[in-house]
């Protein structure tokens, strides 16, 4: 632990606490992060991206989010409800506090979060990639007094391959099946991994994809805000005859049967691939929409935070690392559901 640092810093009243999601609070103001519930009723409620474990009940009111996250909520939900827009690089003030949307670099639209009062700043970053990919650009670091990261991948274990591996590990499995007369087929998840392995094939191989509905509903989206995506949704009449032919690439974020009348090898594309076998799959590759804990450490030094906060995944592990490492740092999981700090600049 830093004694130096905690000693340097004094209350100012913002408070912090886990209750199903990230809970901020600073004089009048009460802010929710992709929280489950908001245990006050009042709360805006700060929506990062748009995983469904991210929006749970999000047809509630009162929400904040970027135009992209917006959109792609619509879409898939077909949900009607009211939500406030924060475009990226742009503020709002709420209450006591001033709000900023910094890219996250996870999928579309994702964000992290800024809030600013008269005492100090806090980084709200959520999921987050500190690397370039095919679909999104590299998260932006930005300094704060207090941090709250993720800590999924938050274990020295998760350290991935550069992704041009990754990614030519996965060029070279479609053409072997190709090669040897299998369908090769990708169980992904709907926003973020799906576009990135369809942007692969239309860059690297040109070979036709051919994509489940609902993973057309998001690649729609994606196009909308200018990814260049190349595919064919299943049900089209394009689509059916490509599958008969079998020279094609399906994505889909089910594992279902799909009409062609050759063998279909299936693979799954996850970080935790890195850890855990796929058995019931043809090939796993850690492809990753998250950072790994090498990225994590960087995001945290970079943002150069008083004190950071972990949540999800190894965040008493990524606490205990980043302690060491000279930061003021404890997982806001543990802190149950009350005010872990209230501290202010010095
Ligand atoms: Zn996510």
């Amino acid at each position: 632990m830093n004694v130096s640092r905690r000693a340097a810093l004094r209350p100012f009243g913002m408070k912090v606490y886990y209750k199903s999601g990230a809970f901020v609070a600073y004089k009048d103001t009460m802010l929710t992060f992709d929280a489950a519930e908001d245990c006050s009723g009042k709360s805006l409620r700060c929506i990062t991206h748009a995983h469904a474990d991210h929006t749970t009940k999000v047809n509630e009111s009162n929400l904040l989010m970027t135009a992209e996250t917006h959109e792609l909520l619509r879409a898939l939900r077909c949900l009607e409800y009211h939500a406030s827009i924060l475009e990226f690089g742009k503020a709002v003030e709420v209450g006591s506090v001033r709000i900023r949307a910094v890219n996250a670099g996870h999928i579309l639209g994702s964000c992290q979060y800024v809030v600013e009062c008269d005492d100090g700043a806090l980084l709200f970053s959520g999921d987050i990639n500190v690397h370039d990919t095919l679909v999104t650009k590299a998260a932006e670091p930005a300094h704060a007094d207090f941090m709250i990261v993720e800590a999924t991948y938050g274990s020295p274990f998760f350290v991935f391959p550069d992704r041009e591996i990754i990614y030519s590990k996965i060029v070279r499995w479609i053409c072997d099946c190709l090669r040897d007369g299998n369908v090769p087929a990708f169980k992904t998840y709907l926003i973020g991994k799906s576009q990135e392995v369809i942007k692969l094939v239309n860059e690297y191989l040109g070979i036709p994809v051919i994509v489940n509905e609902s993973v057309a509903k998001a690649c729609e989206v994606y196009k909308k805000f200018g990814l260049n995506l190349s595919y064919f949704c299943k049900n089209t009449a394009a689509g059916k005859e490509l599958l008969r032919s079998g020279e094609c690439v399906y994505v889909s974020n089910h594992r279902t049967d799909i009409p062609v009348d050759r063998r279909v090898k299936w693979a799954i594309a996850t970080g935790w691939a890195l850890r855990y076998r796929f058995d019931f799959y043809d090939a796993a590759f850690p492809l990753s929409s998250h950072t790994d804990f090498k990225g994590l450490i960087n995001h945290v030094e970079t943002c150069m935070p008083n004190t950071v906060y972990t949540m999800h995944g190894y965040s008493e592990l990524l606490a205990k690392v980043l302690e060491r490492r000279g930061f003021v740092a404890s997982a806001l999981e543990s802190a149950e559901t009350f005010i872990p700090f209230v501290y202010g600049r010095g």
